[in-house]
């Protein structure tokens, strides 16, 4: 804490601890915060996928559950309180764009439970709902 106060360069794009917590060098306020404050809708599913592993790193239960297909939504999200989401690795993508109606995202997930590392692999798919992207569902990858 004391080194992020004393910290000031204007052009810090390589600043990995200052970024937002999906892997975007952008702050996180200026990032996946604006879509978790309702201000701006994901562009793309990868966007979308980003902006969900940032809430699960945030804990952010409402923007998980408005981003999550309502068939497919769970009642509420249990945050597992010895694990923390610490960085995404995105591995690949199909569809999901402005003129698509779904499309997948694969990724790496690397999180942290009691001081030990480990990742979750997944294939997820998104779907547009009225208009905005949402999570439908995922294979987790071996
Ligand atoms: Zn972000």
């Amino acid at each position: 804490m004391v080194a992020m106060a004393r910290r000031r360069t204007p052009s810090s794009a390589s600043a990995a601890p200052t970024g937002c917590p999906c892997g975007l060098p952008a702050a996180y306020a200026d990032c996946c915060g604006r879509l978790h404050r309702g201000e701006a809708a994901a562009g793309s599913a990868e966007q979308l996928m980003r902006s969900r592993f940032s809430a699960f790193a945030v804990r952010d239960e409402p923007y998980l559950l408005r981003s999550w297909h309502p068939d497919t939504r769970p009642a509420s999200v249990d945050f597992d309180p010895s694990l923390r989401w610490e960085r995404l690795e995105i591995l690949g993508a199909t569809d999901g764009g402005p003129f698509h109606q779904d499309g997948t995202v694969e990724f790496r997930a690397h999180y942290r439970e009691r001081g030990r590392a480990g990742s979750l692999h997944e294939n997820s798919r998104f779907v547009r709902h009225q208009g905005e992207w949402v999570y439908l569902d995922g294979v987790i990858q071996p």
